[in-house]
């Protein structure tokens, strides 16, 4: 096929326009949890948007009151930061998805602007990676990382598990060792339910130290800041239920 005569960048997101009361509700949903989460942590909590599957409008709709998000698909994420980038949009992101070693590349290249810090790191091998990428993609500032604990030591949740505060340390100490990457704090995702996850990570935290504890998401948020999270990932009570395609 032949490219088309008026050459837009191509999008794969559709045009889409909000309401003026579809925008408010967005800020209102978040400026209600970001109260909730104050009123129980105090001013320094922080309430990071998960954006994922929602249309890039609906983050811009939140601008700029709110101008940092999480994404957890590395293509989705590269294809949102380019839709900001294009329009001279400030709006910066957290990935927080899954971590395959063979997307360090694509992150690394195409998050040099608009990438803060990938919060699911969680061995030696992928912090070495991804600072020798970064230095291909010759960065000028470093990149934030999280390293995600396995809280609940089920068969299927990722992390270095919670009571190997040895590995932790290690891992703690390589990111020091790295100038373009900076230790941040720690993460996990936790077993639905499950409360005790909370504790277990706020445990580990203060014995390695860090800025960032991150813990908590929609169902659980206030919960997870009376347990000392410092930073809740929230998605659906911001941008409503996400829709996935059907695979077949
Ligand atoms: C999707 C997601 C969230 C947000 O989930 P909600 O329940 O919609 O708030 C938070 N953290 C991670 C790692 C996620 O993948």
């Amino acid at each position: 096929m032949s490219a088309s005569a008026d050459d837009a960048p191509s999008s794969p997101f559709p045009p889409m326009t909000l309401t003026d009361e579809a925008k408010q509700e967005l800020v209102t949903n978040y400026e209600t949890v970001l109260a909730k989460a104050r009123a129980i942590g105090g001013d320094a909590v922080n309430v990071l948007p998960v954006s994922k599957t929602k249309h890039p409008e609906m983050i811009a709709a939140l601008l700029p009151t709110c101008t940092v998000f999480g994404e957890n698909y590395v293509q989705e994420l590269c294809d949102k930061m380019n839709y900001f980038e294009e329009r001279g949009l400030e709006v910066k992101f957290n990935f927080i998805g899954a971590l395959q070693s063979n997307k360090i590349n694509k992150l690394a290249k195409e998050g040099k602007n608009s990438l803060l810090r990938i919060d699911t790191v969680s061995s030696s091998k992928v912090i070495n990676k991804l600072s020798n990428s970064l230095a291909t993609n010759e960065w000028s500032r470093p990149l934030g990382v999280c390293l995600q604990i396995d809280t609940s030591l089920e068969d299927s949740k990722s992390g270095i598990p919670y009571n190997d505060v040895e590995a932790i340390k290690s891992l703690v100490e390589l990111l020091g060792e790295k100038d373009n990457l900076e230790y941040k704090g720690l993460m996990t995702i936790g077993a639905p339910g499950d409360m005790e996850c909370f504790d277990r990570l706020k445990a580990v935290f203060e014995e390695v130290g860090g800025d960032v504890l991150s813990m908590g998401m929609s169902g659980d948020f206030e919960e997870a800041i009376k347990r000392g999270s410092t930073e809740v990932r929230v998605g659906s009570t911001v941008f409503g239920k996400r829709d996935y395609p059907v695979k077949s």
